[in-house]
């Protein structure tokens, strides 16, 4: 009989994480949850230690980090605290699979640690990928890092990809990538109904349950903006190889077109928890939980172009990719901002892409050389966003 194998899962108490969590406590006897980590919340994060009781739980708040420690006196964890807590939990020798699902930039240093120690690494967190991709690439390819994705529009992709890709798309016949997208709340608001959407209508996604951040993104369409970045590094795929596809059902999770007129699809309903036991498994299927698709309550699928006039945030996305060097790390780290700005009522939901384009224009970009570097390049950016919704307020 084997070992069960050991996961870290980075932002356990986020959306992501506890649908990790979901599929894991299916399989017990292939799957042990050794590390647990999160922002902040203590009371959550004590509740999924004593559930799971992993070998190590992580804060990256310190303050929060001595209260869990009291909470879980006289268990097995071990409490840590910190960024590099994080990162040595994600590298850590008994690890043996990472759930990189943090929010945002903040992701990126401890995937980064799990791909240079050649884990396994489900990818949910996109921002790694669009802030650092050639790095974190680079660093999968040295530590020997097997990458799959949990975005379910990648993972819909890589499932459906020949494993050719690797070497360029056409080797694999492949013409290109149909990345689907719901089209977010707004889908079919005028212009002058988006000059007043609030937060709480922004964060009311139609079919998927998701972290604010995202669902946000999902609203302005920059989520499918960040998601191109990704499909270009994870697939090898230039800009012009990837079509956005609206379809409002979301049962299709995106689709590969080949040279021969062929068209390959991966369906099912709109469940985080099927690309998250796709990546535990494969190349094994595992039971996850997940209601079967019934295509006769389905019904029908429809397709839309996107409309980039509504929502420029794609498009601004798709220009940061053709710009490339740091060009995608400023657009990341002012969209950041900006839908923190907007969730705490500070500018409209219009002002998002202002705001991402007018940092984008008042910095300068170059070419990516260094971690260090796009971190530097990341707190510019948001230094400069900071100021540019000071001027809004006044
Ligand atoms: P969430 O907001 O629900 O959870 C975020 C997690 O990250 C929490 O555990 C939080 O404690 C942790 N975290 C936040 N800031 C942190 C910081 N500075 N340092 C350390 N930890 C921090 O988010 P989510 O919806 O689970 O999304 C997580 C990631 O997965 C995002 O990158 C998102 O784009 C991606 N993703 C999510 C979905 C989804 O359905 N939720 C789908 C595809 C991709
Ligand atoms: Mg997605």
């Amino acid at each position: 009989m084997r070992m069960p194998q050991n996961v870290t899962i980075l932002g356990a108490t986020g959306t992501i994480g506890l649908n990790t969590m979901d599929v894991i406590a299916r399989h017990p006897d292939r799957y042990r949850v050794f590390a647990l980590t999160a922002h902040s919340r203590v009371d959550e994060l004590a509740e999924l230690c004593l559930r799971y009781q992993p070998r190590y739980a992580v804060m990256l708040d310190e303050v929060a980090a001595d209260k869990l420690q009291k909470k879980l006196h006289g268990t097995d964890t071990i409490v840590l605290s910190g960024i590099q807590a994080l990162e040595q939990v994600a590298a850590h020798t008994e690890t043996d699979i990472v759930m990189a699902a943090i929010v945002g930039a903040a992701g990126l240093r401890p995937a980064i640690a799990a791909a240079y120690a050649g884990k396994r690494i489900l990818l949910a967190n996109k921002e790694t990928l669009v802030m650092a991709g050639s790095l974190f690439m680079q660093a999968v390819e040295k530590g020997g890092a097997t990458l799959l994705p949990i975005d379910s529009e990648h993972n819909a992709i890589f499932q459906v990809m020949p494993q050719e890709r690797l070497a360029a798309l056409e080797h694999g016949g492949v013409r290109r990538i149909l990345l689907t997208a719901s089209g977010g709340p707004f889908r079919q608001s005028s212009i002058a109904e988006l000059a007043a959407v609030t937060p709480a209508q922004a964060l009311n996604h139609p079919n998927w349950v998701m972290g604010p951040k995202i669902t946000i993104d999902s609203a302005t369409l920059m989520n499918k903006g960040l998601e191109v970045i990704e499909a270009h590094w994870l697939f090898n795929a230039p800009a012009e190889k990837i079509e956005v596809v609206v379809h409002p059902q979301s049962v299709i999770h995106s689709m590969v077109e080949y040279i021969d007129g062929s068209v390959l699809a991966q369906m099912g309903n709109p469940d985080m928890r099927t690309p998250i036991a796709y990546g535990l498994g494969y190349p094994d299927r595992l039971h996850a939980g997940v209601t079967v698709l019934d295509l006769f309550q389905v019904g029908r699928l429809d397709f839309e172009k996107p409309d980039t006039g509504r929502f420029p945030c794609l498009r601004l996305a798709f220009d940061a990719l053709k710009q490339g060097g740091t060009a995608p790390a400023i657009l990341n780290a002012a969209n950041e901002v900006a839908v923190e700005a907007f969730l705490n009522g500070r500018i409209g939901f219009q002002d998002i892409p202002r705001l991402i384009e007018s940092v984008l224009t008042m910095m300068n970009i170059d070419a990516v050389q260094s971690l260090e570097q796009l971190i530097e390049v990341d707190n510019q950016a948001r230094a400069q966003a900071m100021e540019w919704k000071q001027l809004q307020a006044c």
